[in-house]
């Protein structure tokens, strides 16, 4: 999912990223973050984080996005290891989160998908998504490499097909594409989303256990989040549709209410101004069609 760029955050972070230097090169890698002991994340600045976890075997990489984003966190791991790359782990469907796999492939990585998002990939071809080597089902599925462990949890129905968030056993840190964006409203028309399925979704991450968390968008100053990010994510959901209620109970005419809404308490947040209306009118057609997207529960 694309978000716009948070001019704001360039400043703050790039003190951030001037910290962590190379071993391999001796120099600061644009956008690489080191979050915990061995997970790094990678943010260059194209509105798309990655994360990477380093074991004494290999080295684990959560989202490629693209070829050129691919490229430069492939050049962000060999800064401070040399150790082969043995995963890449992709957290849903969505051609924005998919592409750029061929330059982990390239170096020998088995990607590896949720099978609902798999079979969409399938169907639904890019020019810069491949298919991944491996799937997996069921509601959980570890990867121990070495000394590092890395728990896949899918989350269901939320946004997209075999949406899956990770955590990083030992350090604490999740990995959340997508279903959290800190700092910001809700993505423009909230396009694949199950709203309902979602506030489930986030309840359940906020019940797993971990410290600090990268989000594949945000719009914070902190160079990472934390559970109080799923919180907040949760409650604007809540606090969205308790607005369009009350404007329900005041009588206002159903094609006034995207106006008539206001949420004084995130007008801070990116996108407020631009996007608020179009949530409500996402949020206006789940309320009178129905959810949507929806699907039968896997067998
Ligand atoms: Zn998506």
């Amino acid at each position: 999912m694309f978000s716009l760029k948070k001019f704001v955050t360039v400043g703050l972070t790039t003190l951030w990223m001037v910290g962590v230097l190379t071993d391999a090169h001796a120099e600061p890698v644009k956008g690489l973050i080191e979050v915990a002991a061995d997970v790094y994340k990678y943010d260059p600045g194209d509105n798309y984080s990655s994360m990477f976890l380093v074991s004494d075997e290999g080295v684990i990489v959560v989202e490629s996005a693209n070829t050129i984003h691919a490229k430069g966190l492939l050049a962000s791991i060999r800064s401070v290891t040399e150790k082969p790359v043995l995963y890449l782990l992709q957290s849903h469907n969505h051609w924005d989160h998919t592409g750029g796999g061929q330059v982990f492939r390239d170096v020998g990585a088995k990607i590896l998908v949720h099978k609902e998002a798999y079979d969409w990939m399938k169907a639904n071809p890019h020019h810069d998504m491949i298919l991944p080597n491996e799937t997996w089902n069921g509601k959980r599925k570890d990867i121990t490499v070495g000394n590092t462990t890395i728990e896949m949890h899918y989350v269901g129905m939320s946004h997209g097909l075999g949406m899956t968030v990770f955590r990083v056993a030992q350090q604490k840190v999740a990995y959340i594409a997508d279903i959290v964006t800190p700092e910001r409203v809700l993505f423009s028309v909230v396009p694949d989303f199950n709203i309902n399925e979602w506030k489930r979704a986030l309840t359940e991450i906020e019940a797993l256990d971990f410290d600090k968390a990268v989000f594949s968008h945000s719009h914070s100053k902190s160079p990472f989040g934390s559970k109080a990010d799923v919180v907040a994510q949760r409650e604007f959901i809540e606090d969205l549709q308790t607005a369009i209620f009350t404007e329900f109970k005041k009588g206002t005419q159903f094609y006034k209410i995207a106006q008539a809404v206001k949420l004084p308490k995130y007008e801070n947040w990116a996108m407020y101004d631009e996007w608020l209306a179009m949530n409500v009118w996402r949020m206006l057609t789940d309320i009178s069609m129905g959810p949507f997207p929806w699907r039968p529960e896997p067998n």
